[in-house]
Parts: C-alpha cells; sequence; structure tokens
C-alpha cells in the first residue's frame, strides 16, 4: 500500500515544518494555515480515521491529546487554542492519516462551519 502523506513526511520523504517528534507522533505545521497558528499532531502509527481507532490506539490517542498541550504551552498560546479532527471527507477529511489541528492565534466562531 502506498504511504499516507504524512507518513512521507515522517520519513523525511516529503519536507515539512517539523516542530516536534517523539516515538508516537510529529507535530507540523499545515502548509495552508487558517489561523496564525495551525498545527497537526500527528501519530506515526497510520490509523486512517478517528472512527478506525480501537481499544488497543487509546495510549495513543491520549499521547495526542498531551501533546496539543505540551505545544501549547511550549508556544505560549495563552491557554487559548482549538483542536478539531475531521472524520471522513463529508466533514473535511482530505488526507486520511489522522491527524489533530490545532488551531490558534484568531478569534475562532462556534459553531465551526
Ligand atoms: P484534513 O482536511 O484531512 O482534516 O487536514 C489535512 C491538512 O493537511 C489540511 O489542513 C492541509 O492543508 C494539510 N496538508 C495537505 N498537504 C500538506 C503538506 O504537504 N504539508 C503540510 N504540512 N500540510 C499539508
Amino acid at each position: 500500500m502506498e504511504a499516507t502523506l504524512f507518513e512521507k513526511i515522517i520519513n523525511r520523504e516529503i519536507p515539512a515544518d517539523i516542530l516536534y517528534e517523539d516515538e508516537l507522533s510529529i507535530v507540523i505545521k499545515d502548509i495552508s494555515p487558517q489561523a496564525p497558528t495551525h498545527l497537526l499532531i500527528i501519530p506515526k502509527k497510520v490509523i486512517p480515521k478517528l472512527s478506525d481507532a480501537t481499544g488497543e490506539d487509546q495510549n495513543i490517542l491520549g499521547h495526542l491529546m498531551l501533546v496539543a498541550g505540551k505545544i501549547a504551552e511550549q508556544l505560549e498560546l495563552d491557554e487559548t487554542f482549538r483542536l478539531v479532527v475531521n472524520n471522513g471527507a463529508k466533514a473535511g477529511q482530505s488526507v486520511f492519516h489522522l491527524h489533530l489541528h490545532l488551531l490558534s492565534g484568531r478569534s475562532l466562531n462556534w459553531p465551526p462551519g
């Protein structure tokens, strides 16, 4: 099976602005930012979408959330940010390798579009 776009970034086959990496995850800048800070928090394990995750992935999913908090603290985002997971094409997912969007640096409306 062909590697996902994010696997290629993890494997350094495609360049990206990498802000953080550990054994389970990587954090990159989104190539098309929708806010002054727009990061993608990506598990190294390929889980196509959140709804494909199983009990085995519990640790990874928790880890991604904790990484989000840690990065937000390091970047001094004033404890103000939004995490988004688009699950499925109709929800706006375009890359089928699970990722959290972290958005910050502007007012964020609710409900989202
Ligand atoms: P999704 O639409 O699947 O929720 O989010 C995918 C995100 O990946 C989009 O926000 C898009 O801008 C970002 N993206 C797509 N291609 C690339 C790329 O080559 N590099 C980076 N850094 N981000 C990308």
